[in-house]
């Protein structure tokens, strides 16, 4: 099944890139954190790698539920809950294919979950600075725009990417980060990183 394959490819993927970058969000965490989030996600993706391998009857719902699952049993912390509880949560979306819609469906249902759990609004310095503005431009990109899949990930990447940034100058209000107070301004959020690297990985792949 093509799907299948794609999202295996995808995972592998995603997996290598977080493996090099792993100490690249160790520096970043270790800024305004306890300097684990490169070795958390590191992780979690080489276990899930290791659990998807050789799934060859899993739909694709299945095999994200199994990331999710795996996600939450491997990366602890906050970032553990709420990668992999989302990711497990969303996969419903999932079990028709993916589709333009179904991928839609499932990134709001993703984002959801990530507020729901983590109770944060953007401008707190989380991932949910990445990922709020990358989930509405690619629904919008589909919906209003018409753009096909590809293209809306691709304006989705580029709208996480200034999320990103714009987590370096304000102070955190959830998480580590958060003790810090004022003394976190100045600091690029390591979640909001690793998200945008995985929609990259994720848009390269899909390319
Ligand atoms: P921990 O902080 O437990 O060591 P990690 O270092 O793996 O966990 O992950 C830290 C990241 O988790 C932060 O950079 C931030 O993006 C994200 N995060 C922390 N708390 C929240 C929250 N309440 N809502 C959303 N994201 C959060
Ligand atoms: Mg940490
Ligand atoms: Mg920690």
């Amino acid at each position: 099944d093509a799907q299948r394959e794609a999202l295996l490819d995808a995972i592998e993927n995603v997996a290598a890139r977080l493996a090099t970058e792993k100490s690249h969000l160790t520096e970043l965490d270790s800024a305004i954190g306890d300097a684990d989030h490169g070795a958390n996600m590191d992780r979690g993706f080489a276990a899930v790698v290791e659990e998807v391998e050789g799934v060859d009857d899993a739909s694709v719902a299945e095999i994200t539920k199994t990331v999710g699952v795996t996600l939450v049993s491997t990366v602890g912390g906050a970032s553990g809950p709420l990668y992999g509880g989302s990711i497990m949560s969303a996969s419903g979306e999932l079990e028709e294919g993916i589709t333009a819609e179904t991928a839609v469906a499932f990134a709001e249902a993703y984002l959801e979950k990530v507020q729901d759990r983590g109770d944060a609004q953007v401008g707190a310095k989380t991932m949910v600075d990445a990922l709020t503005p990358a989930v509405h431009t690619f629904k919008k990109s589909i919906e209003q725009d018409d753009l096909d899949p590809l293209e809306a990930l691709a304006k989705a990447v580029d709208a996480a990417e200034r999320g990103a940034r714009f987590t370096t100058p304000i102070r955190a209000k959830k998480g580590r980060a958060s003790y810090l107070g004022w003394r976190s301004v100045g600091h690029r959020d390591p979640g909001a990183t690793s998200t945008l690297f995985i929609l990259e990985t994720l848009l390269a792949t899909a390319e």
